[in-house]
């Protein structure tokens, strides 16, 4: 089977010297490809050009819906999937990780896309900043996709979810990309990009595949354009450094290796569920997907008391695990990805061995059920411990992509840290303990070291996803070695496809540019009441400004006795004054709030059909028995739902004197006019 790239909107067949790809498990031919031939930069040209146009024609929310029907649309196909992804060696539940965990995520994009991200074209980050002293100058954020191409290179182990992990994020954010997959498991990557092509959803230009080498891709790239990379520390170190990349100043993304550790705390001996919690999650952590996860654990730190309950326990696990081909009755474990990557994990295995002694399994001698143990990229796990970590160099320093770990003993909580840090920064560490002391130690001593810190005990072992967290969390790189900076759930990844500039103008201005009425923008005073406006009619800016009303004492003992709220600073004189905030007896906040909607509301049946909560709230001046509030009701944004609308109201309470006494959003939901709901049909 010849596996093809997808360039400037057609599949091209690979030309001029083919690599062969084979089965992980019995190493039968897969697939041939090569890449060369393909006009690199014309890719890009055409990326930026086509799909960048047409993506930028839609807004956040009609893209979140394209995502959310192609999830849908791979769903209903998954099985061809699936027979492609036991060739990589991978089990049913590590496919499931790789296919439907990848679904998943573009699912979770989708809902989040729809739910938390404008039906617009741009995003505004953080709040509106007052510049001048009057307030007619202000600043504000905006994010802005950028006008380039995405070039995700992705590693071998999850071809599909490593692929629409970062699809997903570049796809809302309105940039296209052209996606490179690993070689040695190209085939199946290429078979996702032909389902998702096929859908005929992505609008034209936005997703392309490379299979085979990137060529002189790298040379055409801009200061619009990103490299998101997943794969080893060399290459990233490689392509980072490429000229065109130092030169025009290329966003460049980079996950790569990791040396994860899990930390079991003093107090988490044998015959506590910390303990079994923990044997459990590294054996699991060095079992699927045959140890090839970025995430897993690579270096065991246990207290040294408990190492070798931990080395039986660890022992008698693994000594249940089968390995074989995924497709056999009773295979607990896979292949490794290819031949080259299990030779990799054993020269490894080899240089850690130096220093420290196996536990368990033999990278030469062990069994494989359903296939012929060479013929295919079989590893046994392999446990390893080093009793002198502080000698050891390629314990912290050597990741061996496969089902490998190290026990790594420590004397005191403090030696635990140093050795976690050791590995200069990852993806993740996880801490087993159920002594909060212990977690405060680990917490201040590791924590800058890693992208993401799990605390697993008894009380959340039940719903957690573990240390690996494969679904449907988003790792985006860790600290230090492990590259990029952060661990990203969600929308965050979004905005590593956007610009983000500072804007500065008038409230008005910005107001308009932001799709936001921002204080000190022009009111408009629509003629009748805004409660009466459908959604659809009801403009930014629309304003209502009310009558005044006296606070009187005995409205505060009225509110007072009718809601039970009688505390010393509405009812005690004395004790009042002995407050520092206060000039004596106050009316209450939710008083406040109560009579400004007593101000501000239209009593009358009309398009308002429900409030659904405040936001922002700060009572700013207290109010005393003969002071006179008056209310500020202006609409501030809007967002249409399929049935409603969602209408967000600055709401300024002041006082006689022009002080502001209490701010807030009121949030409503808002019916269409009859005109609009026709309109939609
Ligand atoms: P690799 O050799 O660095 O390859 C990674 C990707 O880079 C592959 O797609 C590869 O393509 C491509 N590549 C290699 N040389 C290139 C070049 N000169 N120009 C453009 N692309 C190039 O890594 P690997 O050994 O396959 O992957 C395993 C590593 O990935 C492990 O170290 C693991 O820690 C890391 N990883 C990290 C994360 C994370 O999130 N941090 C996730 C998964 C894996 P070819 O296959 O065609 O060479």
């Amino acid at each position: 089977m010849k596996l093809m790239s997808f360039a400037e909107g057609r599949w091209v067949e690979p030309q001029g010297r083919l690599t062969e790809v084979v089965s992980a498990v019995d190493g039968a031919p897969v697939g041939l490809c090569s890449s060369e031939g393909l006009n690199f930069g014309g890719m890009a040209r055409y990326a930026r050009a086509v799909g960048g146009s047409n993506l930028r024609k839609l807004t956040f929310t009609e893209r979140a819906a394209i995502l959310k029907r192609l999830a849908a649309y791979l769903m209903e196909r998954k099985d061809e999937l699936y027979d492609l992804s036991y060739k990589t060696g991978a089990t049913k539940t590590d496919g499931w990780i790789d296919i439907e965990g990848g679904i998943g995520t573009l699912f979770a994009y989708a809902s989040r896309g729809q739910r938390e991200l404008p039906n617009e074209k741009h995003l505004i980050d953080g709040d509106v900043e007052q510049l001048s002293k009057g307030g007619s100058f202000v600043g504000l954020h905006v994010l802005t996709p950028l006008k380039g191409v995405a070039v995700h290179i992705n590693a071998f182990n999850f071809p599909c979810w490593g692929l629409l992990e970062k699809f997903a994020p570049t796809f809302l954010a309105g940039v296209p990309v052209i996606t490179k997959p690993a070689t040695a498991t190209a085939y199946l990557a290429e078979k996702l990009v032909r389902l998702m092509i096929g859908s005929g959803l992505l609008p034209e230009g936005s997703l392309q595949i490379i299979v085979g080498s990137t060529g002189d891709l790298l040379d055409h790239l801009t200061m619009q354009d990103v490299v998101s990379f997943t794969g080893s520390l060399e290459t990233s170190v490689k392509l980072q450094a490429h000229p065109n990349i130092l030169r025009n100043a290329v966003r460049f993304i980079a996950e790569r290796d990791s040396l994860n550790a899990s930390i079991l705390g003093p107090d988490a001996g044998p015959g506590t569920p910390e303990f079994d919690l923990y044997v459990k999650e590294v054996q699991r952590e060095m079992t699927t997907k045959a140890g090839q996860k970025c995430t897993a654990i690579r270096r065991a730190i246990v207290p040294r008391q408990h190492a070798d309950a931990v080395a039986e326990a660890l022992r008698a696990r693994l000594a249940k695990v089968v390995v074989g081909n995924p497709q056999a009755e009773g295979v607990t474990m896979g292949a490794l990805a290819s031949h080259a990557q299990r030779d990799d994990v054993r020269t490894k295995i080899q240089l850690l061995r130096s220093e420290a002694q196996v536990v368990f399994g033999d990278p030469e001698t062990f069994e494989v059920v359903g296939a012929d143990k060479e013929a295919g990229a079989f590893l046994p796990p392999v446990l390893l411990r080093c009793d002198d970590p502080w000698k050891a160099r390629y314990v912290h320093d050597v990741e061996p992509f496969g089902p490998v770990a190290t026990i790594v003993p420590y004397d005191t909580l403090e030696d635990a840290v140093r050795l976690a840090n050791r590995g200069e920064g990852s993806l993740v560490a996880s801490v087993f303990t159920y002594d909060p002391a212990v977690a405060d130690e680990l917490l201040f001593g590791t924590a800058s070291f890693h992208g993401r810190l799990v605390f697993i005990d008894r009380d959340c072992a039940k719903e957690s996803t573990g240390h690996g967290s494969p679904l449907p969390h988003m790792i985006h790189g860790g600290p230090g070695r492990a590259g990029g900076s952060e661990e990203m759930g969600g929308l965050r990844g979004v905005k590593h496809y956007m610009q983000r500039t500072a804007l500065q103008g008038s409230p008005t201005r910005l107001g308009q540019l932001g799709r936001s009425w921002i204080r000190g923008g022009v009111e408009i005073n629509a003629g009748e009441h805004p409660f009466r406006r459908p959604f659809d009619v009801l403009q930014l800016g629309e304003t209502l400004h009310t009558r005044p009303r006296t606070i009187t004492m005995e409205d505060i003992e009225h509110f007072a006795e009718f809601t039970g709220d009688t505390f010393y600073a509405h009812m005690d004189e004395e004790a009042a004054s002995a407050n520092p905030f206060f000039p004596g007896r106050v009316a209450h906040g939710y008083l406040l709030l109560s009579f400004a909607a007593g101000l501000f509301v239209e009593p009358a049946p009309g398009p308002v059909l429900a409030n659904y909560g405040l936001d922002n709230l700060r009572f700013l001046k207290p109010v005393v028995p003969g002071d006179a509030i008056k209310v500020r009701l202006t609409v501030k944004s809007k967002r249409a739902r399929k049935e409603y609308g969602e209408v967000r109201w600055d709401v300024q309470i002041t006082n006689q004197l022009g002080e502001t006494v209490a701010n807030y959003d009121l949030l409503t939901m808002n019916a269409f006019s009859n005109d609009s709901k026709a309109a939609q049909g």
